[in-house]
């Protein structure tokens, strides 16, 4: 089989909060085309713009080759030798960040073809079910203008999550700084007055998780607050400190009674690493498209196991990231959770509309996929709708 095109699709919904921290707003999807009419699909959560250009450059040079150029006439089933071609052709300009963004969407929709090619699903490619379902987390970030009214949102989105079904739940509580969502602006020492209401709410026997999307700078600071959060018996922490700050991550991780849960945003398993060798972090947060698709997610995942760490996969995007999480997620013994937004419960168009039948929580948990490759495929009406004027 021989790949015959790449085509990128940015998607954009029409009414954008550029105030917002919500990246369920745009999006870019690949698919990867075959001789033999068997298409691959792919997505990542990044600038769509700026993967679009890395995966259409031209070849410039040896160490600067394109990304579609590297995977036309390939066949797609080498997954993991193309993705060390991609990441070696790239390495002049990609190596981190964007780069491997961009790498992570492609490698996704490779994974898609040899599970349809082959009529498995893409975990029996990843090395077998070590989990016969796996738990979802519900991401709840309401919007409010102040502190009653946030609080007050978040605790009623919390007690709805735990009506609805869900295991868990993490709550965004982002009251100030770069990623305070709609332009919140309360004191950051007010963090656990919020998570006192919703742990009130929920009562004590529902799982919460706390992100406060890197607010402090200071370690000795936020450690200040963090300690008046250990009464609520969180499962996590998620990012407290700028997330090159590794040595105050450590810091936390010395003092601090709460798991410590870092990686989003890290692309690549050397900047995993670091953060679990040097940063002590107690969980590892691939996001798959983010950090270099399956095969680099997967690798961050024996990484973890081999530190006895716990693996929670962020994931804010469509039905497509969610099913390459619940894919990998099934593979690892040590994923806790999934991060799982319900299409019912989201008001963006592209998690609602982009794929047609998806991965669904039944009975407070997301079965084996079953069907072969990823297992979701485009809407292609939503694609047209949502696409990008530029
Ligand atoms: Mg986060």
């Amino acid at each position: 089989m021989e790949i015959t095109d790449v085509i990128c699709h940015v998607l954009l919904l029409p009414d954008l909060h550029a105030e917002d921290t919500d990246g369920s707003q745009d999006d870019i999807v690949v698919e990867i085309h075959t001789d033999e009419g068997i298409i691959g699909i792919g997505e990542s959560d990044t600038n769509p713009w700026g993967a679009r250009a890395i995966i259409e450059s031209p070849t410039i040079h040896t160490m600067a080759l394109g990304l579609k150029d590297v995977l036309i006439g390939q066949d797609p089933l080498q997954v993991e030798a193309l993705w060390d071609r991609m990441y070696v052709g790239s390495m002049h300009y990609g190596r981190r960040g964007l780069g491997i963004n961009a790498i992570g969407a492609l490698d996704m929709a490779l994974w898609d073809i040899k599970g349809k090619a082959l009529g498995v699903p893409c975990w029996q490619l990843l090395g077998g079910a070590q989990q016969p379902a796996i738990k979802p987390y519900a991401s709840l970030q309401p919007r409010g203008k102040d502190l009653d009214s946030y609080s007050k949102s978040l605790a009623e989105w919390a007690v709805r999550a735990k009506e609805y079904g869900f295991p868990a739940a993490k709550l965004e509580v982002t009251l100030s700084g770069p990623y305070a969502h709609h332009g919140l602006d309360e004191p950051a020492e007010l963090v656990p007055e919020v998570v006192r209401v919703c742990r009130e709410a929920v009562g004590p026997d529902f799982v919460l998780m706390v992100d406060v999307q890197y607010t402090w700078s200071d370690a000795g600071e936020c450690l200040q607050t963090l300690k008046r959060l250990e009464e609520f018996d969180l499962f996590f922490i998620e990012t407290p400190l700028q997330m090159d700050d590794i040595d105050g991550i450590a810091f936390l991780h010395d003092n601090l009674n709460i798991r410590i849960a870092y990686g989003e945003w890290q692309t690549t398993r050397f900047e995993f690493i670091e953060l679990m060798d040097r940063g002590k972090i107690d969980v590892a947060q691939p996001d798959v498209g983010r950090v270099g698709g399956l095969t680099e997610a997967k690798r961050v995942c024996d990484l973890a196991a081999d530190r006895d760490r716990l693996i929670v996969p962020h994931c804010w995007k469509s039905g497509i990231g969610i099913a390459a999480s619940v894919h990998m997620a099934v593979t690892a013994p040590n994923c806790a959770y999934v991060e799982y937004l319900p299409a019912e419960l989201c008001h963006s168009a592209l998690r609602r509309e982009l794929v047609g039948e998806e991965l669904c929580m039944e009975n407070g948990v997301i079965p084996l996929p079953t069907q072969p490759g990823l297992g979701v495929e485009l809407n292609r009406d939503t694609v047209e709708r949502l696409r990008s004027p530029v």
